[in-house]
């Protein structure tokens, strides 16, 4: 047995459900819920206020960050953890701005996830300055890289049809023009090899509750490129990113490093919750988990389009092209998803009509798939899924 196949002993899924959602929330980590029990009575219990220096919760956003690090190869003292992800889109954003004040353009694709482009708007808005955001089709991302893109901000993984961009090479052509590069690794990390520091990008942004498993709410992570750390602006210039916060000064002067990417007090029990997370990695190689990744989603298109002619397959059909998710398009998709949940296949559904599954090599494997798509081909023969039970749309899809 390989390293990758021992985990799944390490997370709590519930008896009778194949979880194909772990690219939206990971499943719980046995030991997360121990640690936040423990770090609930133990530390804030007992502890108190002497937690932040005791039980070292102070310091667990860069402790956190360079154990995350290694995932997304980054070096050590370029992560930092706190807050979501949005808000670390545009902390970055606003730095990579000020790095090319002369420049107007923030250019992103089309397979962005909205949020990324709504910070980018209110940013936009807030500075009132003269930058437009220029939002392509993912494969024009190249020909608009031109003199006027000030910070060219991309999702590797799209995440609706799980298209992969090429890190390396477009962080290299927006270089060539002179922009500032600024990757979100949200459906990245945990879930494929990222080669950070190789890449040279500027930035880099990404969540911790989705392939790394760290809950609902977990902290977001922060990369800025070791040489440029000291001179990023934070943007939102709170007193945990503050060189000295314990000295109360009236004035802000920011950490040196990445800490000035911190803002306010860190999320302590999302981050004991994140370090148990991260024990689960441990001895795991990216690699590994990669390959299988590519067998279990190979594996699952092959079932599906041989046995479900209802869905056509919306994710690329190359593997080296595709993230760890694959998405099918079919015109019932919400339906038919809430049908395969209610027989224990939980998936997604995206609109207008993409359904959605990830694929997770700590826990999901080969005969997960099968009794997966075997499910779904029921659910699309005898037509479950038309029932109004199913189309009744909740807040959450
Ligand atoms: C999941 C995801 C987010 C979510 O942002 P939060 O602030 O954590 O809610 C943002 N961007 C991308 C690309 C995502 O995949």
């Amino acid at each position: 047995m390989s390293e990758v196949d021992m985990r799944k002993q390490h997370f709590h899924l519930p008896e009778g459900i194949i979880y194909l959602d772990g690219n939206s929330l990971g499943p719980l980590p046995k030991k997360a819920a121990e640690r936040i029990a423990q770090t609930v009575t133990g530390e804030w219990g007992d502890l108190l206020i002497k937690g932040w220096n005791e039980a070292g919760w102070f310091y667990q956003p860069a402790v956190l960050g360079n154990r995350l690090a290694p995932l997304i190869g980054a070096p050590d003292n370029s992560v930092v953890l706190g807050d979501t992800l949005s808000i670390k889109v545009y902390q970055a954003l606003a730095a990579g701005l000020k790095m090319r004040p002369d420049r107007t353009v923030i250019l992103s694709d089309t397979g962005n996830f909205p949020t990324d482009l709504y910070m980018a708007e209110g940013l936009i808005k807030l500075i009132d300055g003269d930058i437009e955001l220029k939002v392509v089709p993912p494969e024009q991302v190249e020909d608009h890289l031109d003199e006027s893109v000030a910070v060219m901000m991309l999702t590797q993984v799209d995440y609706r049809t799980g298209r992969l961009h090429d890190m390396a090479s477009l962080t290299r052509k927006a270089h060539d023009a002179g922009a500032v590069a600024l990757w979100d690794l949200a459906h990245s990390a945990g879930a494929l090899p990222v080669d950070l520091e190789g890449s040279r990008a500027e930035f880099a942004v990404g969540c911790t509750y989705k392939y790394l498993n760290a809950g609902p709410g977990s902290p977001a992570f922060i990369y800025t490129r070791p040489d440029l750390a000291d001179e990023a602006e934070p943007a939102l210039s709170g007193w945990m990113g503050h060189a000295s916060p314990f000295a109360f000064d009236m004035g802000y002067q920011p950490s040196p490093g990445i800490e000035r990417m911190r803002v306010g007090t860190p999320p302590v029990l999302q981050m004991a919750a994140l370090d148990a997370a991260l024990d689960v990695w441990e001895g795991v190689s990216m690699h590994e988990v990669r390959a299988r990744s590519i067998e279990l989603s190979e594996l699952f298109i092959r079932e599906v389009e041989s046995r479900c002619p209802q869905l056509t397959l919306v994710s690329p059909r190359a593997s080296e092209n595709r993230g760890s998710q694959v998405s099918f398009a079919f015109e019932e998709g919400y339906a038919a998803m809430q049908a395969l949940i209610a027989a224990g296949v939980i998936g997604d559904f995206r609109a207008p009509d993409v359904m959605r599954f990830g694929f997770t090599p700590l826990y999901i494997d080969a005969e997960d798939v099968l009794k997966a798509v075997a499910v779904l081909e029921d659910i699309m023969t005898n037509r479950t899924w038309d029932r109004q039970e199913f189309k009744q749309r909740a807040a959450v899809t």
